[in-house]
């Protein structure tokens, strides 16, 4: 079957669902959203896991376009669960009646480029066709599953999972022995839940990690009110932060305060609970002394809950500054480790060598497990396009012009591939953010795009080469301003996939400085894009491919 129309999304998450509405209902294009999975909701639409939870607040955490649509929910608690957000999702889509434009089930398997019709053509697994003009990915940053090729796996006589794809009937854990590999966001939320219905849980950590208790509570009805009231403020707020949520990161530095001061400011935000941690000091993310003082403060924390000694000093024994990696929250992480039926296994001391029939064998025991829950992350960011078969100009690939790094402009288009846009691609904030805020920009920003290009009689947009190229030194350059850059073994650099490049992917200039560039370059008529019309005639002069001149403020970029 082939269906021709404008425009082709996919996924049906958060972006997926407002760059249909965006595209349908502002711009009147015929458009469709193809979704692998079986309903809406992309990445909570798979994450079941035990403990499951948005790290972002409930009340920045949704789409700020439709007040009427904010004045009508209400959150319940401070972080929403999956089936809140999920529910949320579902009244989105029959608001703006979203579902009749999205085939569920359906995963695209390839998306090429007809110059000589100026087409998409994209199939999926189903054998369907569509043609269309405009291709737009919103799959999502975090939904490629990292399941370490450790041997033997396929020879486990128990069950496993990977967190990522976790049965939607749930798993019955009651009196199984369960061990958990991965101590990311994920582990952390997932362990403590664990450790309640498991006979015994085994920890099989790798990397140390920090967390902060998330302090996830039902919300008041004052709260609920004020922020009934205030969502124009809310979300001024979560426009103008370098991260998306809505509080401001304080100004003052470390080294203006006392010792005395700085506890009493470190306890109250580890009072407060949350990713709010992170803005205690304008200058955690950017000066080495300054985190320090901040890492002290949380591996004491570590040391001051955990009771066995050998347990706590393995914990927080953490070898990078505080949210260089993505910094988790938890619910109990550290007590969970003085229950009596939670045990540590650190992976530095004891490697996993191999999975046996039985459980896991590392380095100098046999540990028996009748389920093992992989929570060890995501092919992050590039992963889910590069599962696609996408081919631009010419036929190339985008595995191969990938094959070193992303090359993007902006997060939003790739070189050589004409009129297709990514929703928070690599390149962009995205993941350093609360990602509704990136989303909705994106989603404007390339809606946008499309209209002045139909308006202006355009027929393709794509990035000068040269422009991107600056974008990823720009990238790189931003990345090496902050303190990210001491974690070269993040997923944010590729480092925990086997031989995936090893370069910073996301944009950590800050989102409000991201959107004041995009919206700069738009207006300059897409400085650093190629717009041409049909015959080829260039519109915009794409200016020495973009000024370049991006600037990267030493502050706080996530
Ligand atoms: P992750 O941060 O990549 O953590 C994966 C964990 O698995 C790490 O501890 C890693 O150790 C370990 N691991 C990977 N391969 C391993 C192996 N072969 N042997 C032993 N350990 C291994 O993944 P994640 O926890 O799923 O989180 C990914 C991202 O998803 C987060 O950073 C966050 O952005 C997002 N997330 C958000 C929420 C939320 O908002 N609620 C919740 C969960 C996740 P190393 O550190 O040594 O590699």
């Amino acid at each position: 079957m082939t269906t021709q129309i404008d425009a082709l999304v996919i996924g049906a998450g958060f972006a997926g669902l407002y760059q249909l509405h965006s595209l349908r209902d502002r711009l009147g294009l015929s458009a469709t959203v193809l979704e692998a999975g079986g309903d809406l909701g992309g990445t909570w639409y798979w994450n079941r896991y035990p403990g499951a939870r948005c790290d972002s607040e409930s009340h920045a955490y949704r789409y700020f376009f439709s007040r009427e649509l904010n004045e009508e929910w209400e959150w319940s608690e401070r972080y929403p669960g999956p089936p809140e957000i999920l529910k949320y999702l579902g009244r989105v889509a029959e608001k703006f009646d979203l579902r009749r434009d999205i085939r569920f089930g359906c995963r695209v398997v390839s998306a090429h480029y007809d110059k000589a019709a100026n087409r998409w053509v994209v199939e999926t697994d189903a054998g369907d066709r569509y043609v269309v003009t405009y291709l737009v990915a919103a799959v999502g940053c975090l939904s490629s599953a990292n399941v370490p090729d450790i041997p033997g796996l396929a020879d486990f006589g128990g069950k496993w999972y990977h967190t990522g794809k976790w049965p939607h009937e749930g798993v019955d854990l009651a009196g199984k022995r369960v061990g958990l590999i991965g101590t990311g966001s994920t582990g952390i939320q997932a362990a403590p839940v664990i450790a309640q219905t498991a006979a015994h849980l085994k920890v099989f950590q790798r990397t140390p990690t920090y967390s902060v208790p998330a302090r996830n509570a039902p919300l008041t009805p004052e709260f609920k009110r004020w922020v009934r009231e205030n969502h124009a403020e809310i979300r001024a707020i979560a426009e103008s932060t370098p991260n998306g949520h809505a509080f401001r990161i304080a100004k003052r530095n470390v080294a203006d305060v006392t010792p005395e001061e700085r506890q009493a400011i470190y306890e109250a935000a580890w009072e407060t609970g949350g990713l709010q941690f992170r803005a205690t000091f304008h200058d955690l993310m950017i000066d080495q002394a300054a985190n320090d003082t901040a890492a002290a403060f949380l591996k004491g924390r570590i040391l001051a809950t955990v009771r066995d000694p050998k347990t706590a000093r393995a914990l927080a024994d953490i070898d990078h500054p505080y949210a260089a990696k993505r910094p988790p929250i938890d619910t109990g992480y550290f007590e969970t480790f003085n229950r009596d039926n939670v045990e540590l296994v650190d992976l530095r001391v004891d490697p996993i060598e191999s999975i046996a029939p039985l459980g896991i064998r590392t380095k100098s025991a046999e540990h028996a497990l009748d389920v093992i829950v992989f929570a060890t992350g995501y092919d992050a960011m590039t992963g889910p396009l590069l599962s696609i078969d996408i081919r631009g100009r010419g036929a190339r690939s985008l595995r191969e012009d990938w094959c070193a790094g992303p090359n993007t402009y902006l997060g939003l288009q790739v070189p050589g591939y004409p009129n297709f846009f990514t929703i928070t691609g690599p390149g962009s904030p995205s993941v350093l953010t609360n990602m509704p805020v990136a989303i909705e920009q994106h989603v404007e920003w390339i809606t946008e795009c499309i209209d002045h290009m139909r308006r202006n009689g355009i027929d393709t947009i794509e990035p000068d080469p040269e422009a991107a190229r600056k974008w990823g030194a720009h990238i790189n350059e931003l990345a090496d301003a902050t303190l990210l850059s001491k974690a070269k073994h993040s997923w944010y650099y590729g480092a925990n996939v086997p031989g995936k490049p090893r370069v910073f992917m996301p944009y950590a200039g800050g989102m409000a400085r991201y959107r004041s560039l995009c919206t700069d370059v738009a207006a300059r008529g897409y400085d650093g894009f190629l717009l041409k019309r049909r015959d080829g005639h260039e519109v915009a002069a794409a200016r020495g491919g973009g000024t370049g001149n991006f600037g990267v403020e030493r502050g706080p970029g996530i």
